[in-house]
C-alpha cells in the first residue's frame, strides 16, 4: 500500500475501527503528513460444506439472515445481531480450516441462540435441524427445561 499523495509506503496509523466485515483504518503519511483512510476487507476464506455434500463460500449475509429470522419481533436489535455473528465468524476463523461442514456453523448458531433467547433459539433449531415430527420438538423443550 502507498500513500495517494506522494506514494510512500510508511504510515501511522491513528485510528482503527472494526466494522462487520471490514477494518477502517485512518492513516497519516509519515513523508508528507496527509491523510487518508483504508479499508481492509475481513474476508473469510471459507468453504461451507452442506449436508448433502455441495460445498458453498461461506457467507456473512446468509449467517446474518438466519440469525436474523430467529430473533424477528424479539428483544434485540440489528447491532446484536451483529455482534452474534461477528463472535461466530471469530470463532470459525480460529478453526484454520479452509472448509468448514453447514452442522458446525449451525451448531454454533444454535449455541448462542440458546444463551440469549429460547424462543429464537426454538425457531433457529427447527429450521435447521429439519424437524420431521412434533416429538422432535418435545425433545428440544425438555432439554431446554432442564
Ligand atoms: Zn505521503
Amino acid at each position: 500500500m502507498n500513500c495517494p499523495y506522494c506514494s510512500s509506503e510508511n504510515f501511522k496509523v491513528l485510528e482503527s475501527r472494526d466494522s462487520l466485515d471490514s477494518i477502517r483504518r485512518r492513516r497519516e503519511c509519515d513523508k508528507c503528513g496527509k491523510r487518508f483512510t483504508t479499508y481492509e476487507k475481513i474476508a473469510i476464506d471459507l468453504m461451507v460444506i452442506k449436508k448433502d455434500g455441495r460445498k458453498e463460500p461461506f457467507s456473512t449475509d446468509k449467517l446474518r439472515k438466519g440469525i436474523s429470522l430467529a430473533l424477528e419481533k424479539r428483544p434485540f436489535t440489528a447491532d446484536n445481531v451483529d455482534e452474534i455473528v461477528k463472535s461466530i465468524e471469530r470463532e470459525l476463523k480460529k478453526l484454520k480450516s479452509h472448509e468448514v461442514s453447514s452442522k458446525i456453523i449451525g451448531d454454533r448458531v444454535i449455541r448462542k441462540l440458546k444463551a440469549i433467547d429460547h424462543v429464537a433459539y426454538m425457531r433457529f433449531a427447527s429450521v435447521y435441524k429439519d424437524f420431521e415430527k412434533v416429538d422432535d420438538f418435545k425433545e428440544e423443550l425438555k432439554i431446554l427445561a432442564k
